[in-house]
């Protein structure tokens, strides 16, 4: 025990640990281990960013998606799902309304939707900041190339979200379809770094054939590449993909690897996700106490919510609603936090 709670200081100290350290302290971790990561995990965050949580506001603009990842429920193989996409005008409502509740980012979420094409994507995010100049829009769409991506920083794009799913290339093959490779995934998060972009990248946990060292190995990946924002959450199975069957990944792993997130980027935006709070009713409390300092309520149409099922029982209606932001604010004031609505930007003084 103690010797993993030396790695835990280990890892607090020097921002990085070895695969096997990191082996060690996933397989031999129990209750009491977790509860020093947390509170070490909640020291660092609260130094660096105060007892502060930001929010942004999440627009699922489209469900229509080319790819068939099988862990997804809106994959392009699953016919049962009903696609829809906002157009310009309601994506523009959408940020309309969260301004008024007092969001300052505005993340779009799509599938990889062809139909939105470079052009429109610029369009939309120049009309907002045109609308909201004191706001950040993040993208969340997916594999794109280069160029594309820096259309989209010129824009005027600050962030954008790409999982990395696992950093582990012959896991990745077993998550996704032949034509979707991790080389490609990781060439874009370069990129999107290297063109001035707030970069996050991330991971699902228990995602099926998913091993330690494949955790082990995601660390590594973070550590080296040094993101401004980590989404992590567990893999929830779909019953119309081919991982219906699946086990989900639990709350205890999740929380756990948050905490290893934070120790080893003091700095970083870590959401506690929709997930955390769909495998448990208090999930994204329990997120933030491990390490987390963000929080994306859905601001997509009402009618349209339900659409967007990346996995099975997602919520979307409840206090994670952009509508509920003031029972979200008293949840988190429960735990000692406050939610802010500045733009909550990436800091490392
Ligand atoms: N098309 C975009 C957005 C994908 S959805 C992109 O490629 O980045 C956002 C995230 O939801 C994914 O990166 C994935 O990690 C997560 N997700 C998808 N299906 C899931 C599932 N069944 N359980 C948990 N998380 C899932």
């Amino acid at each position: 025990m103690d010797k993993l709670k030396k790695l835990v200081d280990k890892l607090e100290k020097e921002q990085r640990l070895s695969k096997e350290e990191f082996i060690a302290l996933i397989n031999g971790r129990n209750e009491e281990l977790a509860e020093y990561l947390f509170k070490k995990a909640s020291d660092i965050r609260d130094k660096n960013y105060g007892k502060r949580v930001f929010v942004r506001g999440l627009i699922e603009f489209t469900n229509y998606c080319k790819n068939n990842c099988l862990y997804c429920g809106i994959r392009a193989g699953n016919k049962k799902a009903e696609r829809y996409r906002l157009s310009k005008e309601e994506i523009l409502e959408c940020c309309a309304h969260g301004y008024g509740l007092g969001f300052r980012t505005f993340v779009l979420q799509g599938g990889e939707d062809p139909f939105f094409t470079d052009e429109m994507m610029v369009d939309i995010v120049k009309n907002i900041k045109k609308d909201h100049p004191d706001c950040a829009v993040t993208l969340s769409i997916g594999e794109k190339s280069r160029e594309s991506y820096e259309k989209f920083r010129l824009a005027g794009v600050d962030r954008y979200l790409l999982r990395h799913e696992t950093a582990n290339p012959e896991h990745y093959a077993k998550l996704h379809p032949e034509n979707l490779s991790y080389e490609n995934r990781i060439r874009c998060l370069h990129d999107l770094k290297g063109l001035g972009f707030q970069t996050g990248c991330g991971f699902m946990v228990g995602s099926p054939y998913q091993t330690t060292e494949n955790l082990a190995n995601d660390m590594v990946f973070l550590q080296e590449f040094r993101p401004h924002m980590v989404g992590i959450g567990p893999f929830i199975s779909h019953k119309d993909t081919p991982f219906a069957n699946e086990r989900s990944g639990t709350l205890e792993l999740t929380l756990f690897m948050l905490g290893l997130v934070r120790l080893t980027l003091p700095h970083a935006l870590l959401p506690s996700t929709t997930a955390l709070g769909t495998i448990a009713p208090d999930g994204r409390e329990k997120g933030v106490l491990a390490g987390g300092n963000v929080v994306m309520p859905n601001l997509s149409p009402l009618n349209v919510r339900k659409k967007y099922m990346l996995y099975d029982n997602k919520i979307s209606t409840g206090d994670e609603a952009a509508e509920s932001l003031n029972n979200l604010k008293l949840r988190m004031k429960s735990i000692g936090y406050e939610v802010v609505t500045d733009r909550g930007d990436y800091f490392e003084r």
